[in-house]
């Protein structure tokens, strides 16, 4: 296995399985170092989020509508699913930090937990 694949394996047993809920929920990956952040206020709050897929296959823009991440981050119950009208290929790579493709392959491999806490 490469470094990087032991670094995402790393990375998904700290996000993956059990949901820890310190009053507030985190975007796994868009809150790591690997991801850049901006905002921007016109004509709505969005935060906006650059990097690549983990597996360096694509680059992720990502916008997230101000109010729904807020929401996201305070409410413990609140998912990603429920809560950010992103698409789920989105949704899975602020969370998880892949494309649907390389998820769907790193399941396969057993990197990634079949019943992880995203549905
Ligand atoms: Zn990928």
């Amino acid at each position: 296995m490469s470094e990087r694949t032991d670094e995402l394996a790393a990375i998904h047993n700290v996000s993956g399985g059990i949901m820890i809920n310190l009053g507030g929920n985190k975007l796994n990956y868009a809150d790591s170092e690997h991801v850049t952040t901006t905002e921007s206020y016109d004509p709505d709050h969005q935060y906006h989020f650059t990097g690549q897929c983990h597996m360096g296959c694509r680059t992720f823009n990502v916008s997230v509508d101000g109010s729904e991440l807020f929401f996201y981050r305070n409410t413990p119950s609140a998912t990603l699913q429920s809560t950010l009208s992103n698409t789920p290929d989105e949704r899975e790579w602020l969370n998880n930090g892949f494309c649907d493709e390389c998820h769907d392959k790193l399941q396969k491999e057993g990197y990634i937990k079949k019943d992880g806490p995203q549905e």
